[in-house]
C-alpha cells in the first residue's frame, strides 16, 4: 500500500493516515514540510512546543543569539523571496529575532495548517505487516504513516547533571535549553550558573547586570570570542540579496557551508608578529570566523592552533583583573574541539563585585541542597539556579523516542554498542525511517539551516523514488553502517577532535558511546549523498509494495 492518492488523512478506525509524518518544527522540519508537501503527498508534522523554532523556541536563556556573522546567512537558502521580505536587524540576531523569522517563514509559506502544536510523539513502531509506521502521541492519538522523519534537532535533549541533591533544590531551577517563555527576574537575587560552554557564556554577563550576586561553577575554562554583534546595515542587505546567487555557489563549495573565504595559509607561514597583528584584527572585527578566516590549519595542526590558543590566553590575562581568578579561566584544551563559544562581554564579566568564580577542579561540588551549592571549599547560598549544562547531543532525543523497527528491535537495543547510521539520514533496520541532522551527517560542523535543506531534498527524493516504484519501503542494507562509521572516523582523525573530551563525542554524558558522531566531510558530504541517489540508492534495499512480510529484500542499487 503506498497512499498514493491520499493527499488528505483519512479516519479509520481512530488512526489517522499520512504517508509522511515529521517530528520538529524548527528549521529542518519546516523546511522538510515544504519539500514534502510540494510532492502532493499527505504529511504532518508534529511539535512538542507551542509555536514553531525548535532549539530558538526553547533557548530564549538571555544573551542567547546565532554564533557566526549571519545575518542574513542563518537563514533559508531556497528562497530569494524569504530573504528579498524579511529584514534582519542584527549581525548575529538574537534568540527572539531568530524567532520572528521562522514565524514570518511559517505565515508566508503557510506551513502552519499541517503544523499540530503541543504534541510530543510519544512511540513509534514500524509494522512489517504494512510496511508502515504506528505513532502514538502525548494526546492520545493513534497516526500510521508509511514514512516517519525526524527533525528533532541536534541540541534538544537537555543534559540535567546528575549531581547529588539537584532535585533538593527548592529555589528557582532553569535550564537554558528550557528556557520559560515569561520573563525570568534576576533582580536583588543570588543567582548559580553551572557551565560555562556557549550557552553559560552567552547568559553570564547579562544574568550578573541585574542579579544580586552570581556565582559561575566553572568545569572547564573556555576560549571565548567576542561576537562583535552590530546592527546589520541596510547596504549590507542590499548586497546580500543581490549577490545571493553568488553566495549559494560559494556556500556549496565551502568546507562549512559558509559564505565567507578560508583562509589558504599555515598559521606558521607567518612571524609571530604578523600572526598576532592578524588575529587582533580579526578580534577586534569578532565573531567565529577568526577561526576560518585567519589561517587554514588550526582544526589540524596542534602547532598552529597553540598560536591562537596563546593569544586568547593573552586577552584573558589583560582582560581581567584579579590575577587567582585569570588562573582559573586560562582554557588549556585544543582551541575550537570543544564548541567554539563567541561571547559579549564575558571575561570582563569576572572584574565584577557581583561575581564569584568557583572552579570545579579544585573545588568540586559535594552536593545541592535546598537553598545552595556545597562544594569543597564551603556553601554557596542561591534564590535561583541556572544550569547550562547543555545536551545529550544529536542523539538524545531519537534515543528517548526510542523508535522500534524491523524484527521488534528499538534503537536502544541496536545502539547498545555504537552508535551506527547509513549516510548519517537513515538506520539499517528501521525501513522509511529518515533523520535530518542525524549522527554521522555534518550537522553541528556545518552551516545547518543549509545542510538541512540538502538533507531534507535527499530524503524528499527517496520518498519519490520508493513511490515511483511502487515499492513499500526502504531501508540501509545490513553492513553498510560499518563502511559509513570507519568514513566518519577517517574524517574526524585527520583532524584534532580527537585530543578532547566533548559532546561531539559523547564525553559529556554519563555512561554515553565515546564515538565522535559528526562528519567532517563538508560539501564531500552532499556530493556523496547524491551519487548514492543517482547510483539507484546504492547500499539501499527495498520492498515491493505487494510483497509478501518476511520474503527476501531485494537490493536497491
Ligand atoms: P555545552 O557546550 O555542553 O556546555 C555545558 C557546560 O556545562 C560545560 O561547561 C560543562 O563542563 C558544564 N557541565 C556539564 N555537566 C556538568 C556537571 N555535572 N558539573 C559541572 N559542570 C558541568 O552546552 P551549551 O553551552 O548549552 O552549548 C551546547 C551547544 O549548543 C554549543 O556547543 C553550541 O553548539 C550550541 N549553542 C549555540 C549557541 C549559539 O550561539 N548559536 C549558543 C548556545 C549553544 P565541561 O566542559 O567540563 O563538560
Amino acid at each position: 500500500m503506498t497512499n498514493r492518492d491520499s493527499k488528505t488523512k483519512s479516519n479509520t478506525v481512530g488512526t489517522q493516515s499520512y504517508d509522511a509524518v515529521l517530528i520538529g518544527a524548527g528549521f529542518a522540519g519546516m523546511y522538510a514540510l515544504l519539500r514534502l508537501r510540494e510532492m502532493g503527498i499527505s504529511v504532518r508534522l508534529y511539535e512538542g512546543a507551542s509555536g514553531v523554532g525548535g532549539t530558538w523556541w526553547w533557548n530564549r536563556y538571555p544573551g542567547a543569539r546565532v554564533d557566526f556573522p549571519s545575518a542574513p546567512y542563518y537563514s533559508y537558502s531556497f528562497s530569494q523571496e524569504l530573504l528579498d521580505e524579511f529584514d534582519w536587524k542584527e549581525r548575529q540576531p538574537s534568540q527572539a529575532e531568530v524567532l520572528t523569522y521562522l514565524d514570518f517563514v511559517a505565515d508566508r509559506l503557510e506551513l502552519r495548517p499541517d503544523i499540530q502544536l503541543e504534541t510530543w510523539i510519544e512511540s513509534a513502531t514500524f509494522d512489517e505487516k504494512s510496511s508502515r509506521w504506528h505513532i502514538e502521541t502525548s494526546r492520545g492519538e493513534s497516526i500510521s504513516a508509511q514514512f516517519l522523519i525526524s527533525a528533532m534537532g541536534t541540541l534538544s535533549e537537555a543534559n540535567k547533571p546528575a549531581i547529588p541533591g539537584i532535585d533538593d533544590f527548592t529555589g528557582e531551577l532553569l535550564h537554558t535549553g528550557r528556557w520559560p517563555a515569561e520573563e525570568v527576574k534576576f533582580a536583588g537575587k543570588r543567582v548559580g550558573v553551572i557551565g560555562t560552554g556557549s550557552s553559560g557564556i552567552q547568559s553570564i554577563p547579562m544574568i550578573a547586570r541585574e542579579a544580586g550576586h552570581l556565582s559561575v561553577f566553572q568545569r572547564t575554562p573556555q576560549y571565548s570570542i567576542p561576537a562583535g554583534n552590530r546592527p546589520v546595515k541596510p547596504e549590507e542587505l542590499a548586497e546580500a540579496r543581490e549577490s545571493f546567487a553568488q553566495r549559494k555557489e560559494f556556500m556549496a563549495v565551502s568546507p562549512l557551508g559558509m559564505p565567507y573565504p578560508m583562509s589558504e595559509k599555515s598559521a606558521l607561514d607567518d612571524p609571530p608578529e604578523v600572526r598576532n597583528a592578524l588575529y587582533e584584527e580579526l578580534w577586534q572585527d569578532g565573531g567565529l570566523h577568526m577561526l576560518f578566516n585567519s589561517y587554514n590549519d588550526l582544526l589540524v595542526n596542534k602547532e598552529a592552533n597553540d598560536t591562537l590558543c596563546e593569544f586568547i590566553r593573552g586577552k584573558i590575562r589583560s582582560t581581567v583583573k584579579d590575577p587567582a581568578t585569570v588562573e582559573k579561566l586560562l582554557p588549556d584544551y585544543i582551541l575550537a574541539t570543544k564548541r567554539q563559544a563567541i561571547d559579549d562581554g564575558y571575561f570582563e564579566t569576572y572584574n565584577r563585585d557581583n561575581v564569584t568564580l568557583v572552579d570545579l577542579r579544585d573545588d568540586p561540588i559535594e552536593r545541592i541542597t535546598a537553598d545552595g551549592i556545597i562544594t569543597k571549599s564551603g556553601e554557596h547560598k542561591l534564590d535561583m539556579l541556572v544550569l547550562a549544562t547543555g545536551y545529550d547531543a544529536i542523539t538524545g532525543k531519537l534515543l528517548r523516542l526510542n523508535p522500534t523497527g524491523r524484527d521488534g528491535v528499538d534503537l536502544a537495543s541496536a545502539w547498545k554498542e555504537r552508535f551506527y547510521t547509513y549516510l548519517g539520514v537513515t538506520i539499517p533496520g528501521f525501513p522509511n525511517l529518515f533523520m535530518v541532522h542525524g549522527p554521522q551527517s555534518p550537522s553541528v560542523l556545518y552551516n545547518m539551516p543549509y545542510g538541512g535543506e540538502m538533507e531534507s531534498d535527499w530524503i524528499r527524493d527517496c520518498i519519490a523514488h520508493v513511490r515511483d516504484n511502487n515499492l513499500a519501503s526502504i531501508e540501509a542494507a545490513p553492513g553498510v553502517e560499518d563502511e559509513w562509521a570507519e568514513h566518519v572516523e577517517e574524517a574526524a582523525k585527520q583532524t584534532l577532535f580527537h585530543g578532547t573530551d566533548s559532546w561531539y563525542s559523547g564525553a559529556n554524558i554519563e555512561g554515553k558511546h565515546r564515538q565522535f558522531i559528526v562528519h567532517l566531510g563538508g560539501p564531500e558530504y552532499f556530493k556523496h549523498l547524491r551519487e548514492i541517489a543517482e547510483n539507484d540508492y546504492q547500499g539501499f534495499v527495498v520492498e515491493e509494495a505487494n510483497e509478501a512480510p518476511n520474503s527476501e529484500l531485494s537490493s536497491a542499487g
